[in-house]
């Protein structure tokens, strides 16, 4: 099948755990149309390819765009992804039998589209690259805090997956020799130090030592009731505990964005995702820190900017993912009509 159509349209999807969001736009990146499905993550392959569908059927029915005008679909997925073949390796979340399946086959079956997949963190690279904070520039790193830390890279324009179609995982370099346990089986990754639960973890080792804290409060004495948001919350009223388990956080987000600077000298890095909202407290630190551990002359030339797409990351990314494999004469987006929402 040829990847190229005559169609005018383009659609983005966010495949998550709880929810698949489908987006509707024109090649210039404006929005036409959206909707949102469950995703029934667990329910198995069949049931959330099907969901895939329907929620793309909405987007469409929202915008008034019919099967025969698509010009290709791009969709973000969590996990571990070879996008050549249209094949998830594996995705954490997800029913077992997603293991090695093909979600691109009954998508394109059902559309008739050509369909591209691609890492969710490395799809929300190219959604703030063409649509978002990194419009205009040629290299651009992003980093996703949340659960685990995702990072994409774009290069000369053009998302870089590296050899193994995999790249970039720089949530897993290791930053802290002997650190703790990563979801990947080593030690001292960022992901370790400065994903979700590590942040939990360090709030309440520090509440277990008999410190006091509005934390208590928030939670009821409960400390699995904890959360990044509530941390962030605290740390603003200047809760002791709340803002040095964010410092300490953003000291070692800042260590791997310094390493990812010093080695690749990209003109801008974007911080986005749910921990990434933390505020100050995580900011300030983060920026310190990597304004002490980089290499001058690759930091004068490098912005540190927090993500503009926000939520719309994944849609716009999926947008840019479609654009960029099935429209690739229009490389440059005429307007910004990015509207957040
Ligand atoms: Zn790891």
């Amino acid at each position: 099948m040829t990847q190229q159509t005559n169609g005018k349209y383009l659609i983005g999807v966010d495949l998550g755990g709880t929810n698949v969001r489908a987006a509707v736009s024109d090649k210039t990146g404006r929005l036409l149309g959206d909707a949102r499905e469950p995703s029934y993550a667990m329910s198995g392959f069949d049931i959330t390819a099907g969901q895939i569908i329907k929620s793309i059927r909405g987007a469409m029915a929202a915008a008034g765009v019919s099967d025969s005008q698509l010009a290709g679909i791009g969709m973000g997925v969590p996990g571990t992804i070879k996008p050549k073949q249209g094949i998830v390796v594996w995705t954490p979340n997800f029913h077992e039998d997603w293991a090695n399946a093909n979600v691109v086959d009954p998508i394109r079956g059902d559309f008739g589209a050509p369909v591209f997949i691609g890492n969710d963190a490395n799809v929300a690279a190219l959604g703030e690259y063409w649509f978002g904070a990194g419009q205009g520039v040629n290299s651009l790193m992003m980093f996703t805090l949340g659960t685990g830390i995702g990072t994409g890279l774009v290069m000369d324009g053009k998302l870089w997956v590296g050899e193994s179609e995999g790249a970039t995982e720089f949530g897993h370099q290791v930053i802290l020799a002997d650190g703790p346990r990563c979801g990947c089986g080593r030690y001292g990754c960022l992901e370790a130090l400065a994903g979700r639960t590590a942040i939990i973890n360090r709030a309440q080792r520090k509440l277990h030592q008999g410190r006091d804290s509005l934390l208590l409060g928030m939670v009821n004495n409960e400390f699995p009731a904890i959360t990044p948001a509530l941390i962030a919350e605290a740390a603003g009223k200047g809760d002791a505990v709340s803002v040095e388990t964010l410092a300490e956080t953003g000291y070692y987000i800042g260590l791997g964005v310094a390493n990812v600077i010093t080695g690749l000298s990209v003109a801008m890095v974007v911080i986005g995702g749910g921990v990434s909202g933390a505020g100050d407290a995580l900011w300030q630190p983060m920026m310190r820190t990597i304004s002490a551990n980089t290499l001058v002359q690759y930091l004068e030339v490098c912005g540190i900017v927090p993500s503009r797409l926000g939520d719309d990351v994944g849609i716009m990314g999926g947008i840019g993912l479609a654009m960029q494999e099935a429209a690739p004469n229009n490389r440059q987006p005429t307007t910004v009509n990015h509207q957040p929402t």
